[in-house]
């Protein structure tokens, strides 16, 4: 047991990060503590000092302070996560609502998410529509175990099937609607120094970083289904807008993220 108290522990880890805020959570995070709790008790000895200096150095050197805490917030919700998964990015809350505004008016639908990671895709759809079934895939059983973690902790278990498999390799059902997050970064791009814990097959997508979600168009366009809901790279609108009008009988719609870039878009069979 050391001799600082919580404050003076805190005020030390802030300096080693340079982020207060971050402090903050990893202490809560070890003691299990809310934020009232934190300061109610900041002149008290803090009991896990070492504990705690071990968790500083993991994120001091750059470990994602999700993977630290095992937990990400998205939709406004607490999702389980640990390295495995790709990280959920606030980005894709955009392609939920885009799918809620089109599943909304489908009684029983049925739904495909290739590339589920973390699962964060088919929970969501199914906390926010009705009568829906999903089947989530992805190569990685990793993923999978904590997409199903996340599954049981909103309780929508029964109205996903998780499948480990290549894109929809294996699966012959007829679906309304596929959905996707693929990774779709080009291969080689040197990422931040953060990045490098998560899963690089989440996030490359090829040599020029598309090639995949030319492949999710393909899949889409040979099983017949309605629509196709998909991110993509802020630089991806002009050669996927040029593959996808060389198909006959689909419309598209791009659409920005917050930052005004361009992160996705809707097909749909006309
Ligand atoms: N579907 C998951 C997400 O959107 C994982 C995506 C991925 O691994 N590329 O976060």
């Amino acid at each position: 047991m050391s001799n600082k108290t919580i404050k003076e522990a805190l005020k030390e880890a802030s300096l080693v990060l340079k982020s207060p805020k971050e402090a903050s959570i990893l202490l809560r995070y070890l003691l299990k503590f809310d934020q009232v709790e934190l300061i109610l008790k900041e002149n008290e000895k803090l009991e896990h000092y070492e504990e705690f200096k071990k968790l500083i150095q993991r994120r001091k050197n750059n470990e994602p302070i999700e993977y630290i805490t095992n937990s990400v917030s998205f939709y406004s919700k607490e999702f389980f996560i640990k390295e495995g998964a790709l990280i959920p990015r606030p980005e894709t809350e955009i392609l939920i609502d885009k799918s809620v505004e089109i599943l909304k008016d489908i009684d029983s639908s049925k739904v495909a998410e290739i590339g589920t990671g973390s699962g964060v895709i088919p929970v969501m759809l199914a906390l926010l529509v009705d009568n829906i079934s999903i089947t989530a895939t992805d190569i990685s059983r990793d993923a999978i175990e904590i997409a199903k973690i996340n599954a049981e902790k909103f309780g929508v278990s029964n109205k996903i099937e998780f499948v480990e498999t290549n894109y929809l390799d294996g699966i012959y059902d007829k679906f309304d609607m596929i959905i996707s997050n693929p990774p779709y970064i080009a291969d080689g791009y040197e990422l931040e120094k953060h990045l490098s814990l998560e899963p690089q097959n989440a996030l490359f997508g090829g040599e020029k970083g598309d090639e995949i979600l030319k492949e999710i168009i393909d899949i889409w366009y040979e099983k017949e289904t309605p629509s196709l809901l998909c991110e993509m790279g802020y630089d991806q609108k002009e050669s996927l807008g040029l593959y996808i009008s060389k198909k006959s009988d689909i419309e598209v719609e791009f659409y920005k993220d917050l930052a005004g870039f361009d992160r996705g878009f809707i097909c749909r069979r006309v």
